[in-house]
């Protein structure tokens, strides 16, 4: 049977937030735009990512706070909580939001294709039996969990799993030192679950400033989460209906309800056909794109996390409307600036972090570098018992102690980084910093007030 065949302006595959960013804009200046999507709109953020683990990260807060409350003279008896509820709750809140974006891609007169796209060299791409074609395509296909290559690697859960689990796990282990594995194990430990952390290396989240890391250890052990650093697994399998981790030293790791590999994402690349249109991959599978998101071959392009450069939402989305506007908006120049990216790790406590750690700046420019750093109490935690730190590290450089990066862990560090973001941005220095008024008595006024 011969595929039916219909041309755009542009054609944007995949419809998470790079994809669908980048597909209303172009329309919105006039381009006839076609988006193909495999899945649910809203990709992996909306369905599996920040949104319902943002969710998870509220009841975790909450679950603190009731603890909390009672050093505030509060009588709280937990009666107990329904996991099935707050999945139910979440599940409803999710489902809202890919209507919204039907509606708003409809509304904006994106042409919307369910269905998986592959490309069929020059002539265009396929989706079921329906061939489309356009001067300009979009890759913005995102990426998936990844398994480790060992045996029985299958017995586990991804990321994507944790939001369709009906049951919460007595005892958990997570595999990995990254942000989905910190956030996840602070959400299952705060509503009860026994959870071991496993990593293979000395340390959580390496890829962020050292004091980040160790100080997020010390208060996942104060939390009653087990952490087993230098754990590489070998093996994993069912002993007595029990999931059993071998590794590569120490002993096996022992009587998991489930096993959670937060061990990174791949692309999903392997199957669109991309060697038709001889586009080559790079080793990690991502699409090599140059800094205005253009592939390597003249009229397709990627954004996002298939280009693997800062797997964030707000940065595929940026880099989706800068490639429409330089498309179809006549601004030649419009991109993305991939430098000063604000990131929060929604861990328990929150974790927020802009610019070069000490490391990498003492690496880029040497004795140069000064820091600054505070270790203090919030507040908040005045009258309870525990009384968990906030640390902050201030990062300059040179002799005008120009800022290049700011580093908080602590309760509120989530709310309290984006508007030193923008002063990072803006080349704020120390000197800048220390003439602004504090806001009293709050965490963030530490970061104007540092000695
Ligand atoms: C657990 C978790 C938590 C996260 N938390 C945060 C957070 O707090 N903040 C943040 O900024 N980022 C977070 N992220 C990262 C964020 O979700 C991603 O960076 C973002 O979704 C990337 O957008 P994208 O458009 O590149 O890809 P995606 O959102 O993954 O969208 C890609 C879409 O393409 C579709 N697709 C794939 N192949 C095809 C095909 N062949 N044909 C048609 N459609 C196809 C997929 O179904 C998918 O819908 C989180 C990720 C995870 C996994």
């Amino acid at each position: 049977m011969s595929a039916s065949s219909r041309t755009f302006d542009y054609l944007v595959i995949g419809g998470g937030s790079g994809g669908i960013a980048s597909a209303r804009r172009a329309a919105a200046l006039g381009a006839r735009v076609a988006l193909v999507e495999a899945g649910r709109l809203g990709g992996t953020c909306v369905n599996v990512g920040c949104v319902p683990k943002k969710v998870m990260f509220n009841a975790g807060g909450l679950a603190h706070a009731l603890e909390d409350a009672r050093a505030y003279g509060f009588s709280v008896q937990v009666q107990g909580f329904d996991w099935l509820q707050l999945k139910r709750g979440r599940d409803a809140y999710v489902a809202r939001l890919n209507d919204i974006y039907a509606q708003n891609l409809e509304k904006s007169g994106v042409q919307v294709l369910h269905g998986r796209a592959r490309f069929d060299g020059a002539r265009g791409v396929l989706v079921g039996n329906e061939r489309l074609s356009a001067p300009h395509t979009l890759i913005a296909v995102g990426g998936r969990p990844r398994l480790p290559a060992i045996p029985g690697a299958e017995l586990g859960l991804i990321s994507d799993d944790v939001f369709h689990l009906e049951q919460q796990p007595e005892r958990l282990l997570i595999a990995g030192a990254g942000y989905v594995a910190v956030e996840l194990g602070g959400v299952f430990a705060a509503l009860g679950t026994q959870v071991t952390v496993a990593y293979r290396e000395a340390s959580l989240l390496r890829h962020f400033d050292a004091m980040l890391g160790d100080g997020l250890c010390e208060e996942l052990v104060r939390q009653g989460i087990r952490l087993e650093p230098y754990s590489a697994g070998t093996r994993l399998e069912r002993v007595a209906g029990k999931l059993r981790l071998e590794r590569q030293l120490g002993e096996p790791l022992t009587g998991f309800d489930a096993v959670l590999w937060a061990i990174g994402r791949v692309p999903s690349t392997a199957a669109l056909g991309l060697e038709s249109l001889g586009i080559v991959l790079s080793e990690t599978g991502h699409v090599p794109v140059d800094e205005l998101q253009n592939s390597a071959v003249p009229g397709v392009y990627a954004v996002g996390d298939v280009t693997g450069r800062y797997e964030l939402t707000p940065v595929a989305i940026a880099a989706g409307r800068r490639l429409a506007e330089r498309l179809f908006g006549g601004q030649p120049e419009a991109r993305v600036d991939y430098f000063d990216i604000p990131t929060v790790v929604f861990s328990h406590p929150p974790i927020g972090t802009v610019g070069l750690s000490e490391a990498e700046a003492r690496l880029q420019y040497g004795d140069a570098v000064k820091t600054y750093q505070a270790r203090f109490t919030n507040m908040y935690y005045a009258l309870t018992e525990h009384k968990p730190k906030t640390s902050i590290k201030l990062v300059t450089v040179g002799p005008e102690e120009r800022v290049v990066g700011l580093h908080v862990i602590g309760l509120g560090a989530d709310e309290l980084l984006q508007g030193f973001a923008v002063a990072l941005r803006m080349g704020a220095t120390k000197r800048d910093f220390d003439r602004t008024m504090a806001i009293h008595p709050t965490a963030a006024e530490e970061i104007v007030t540092l000695k």
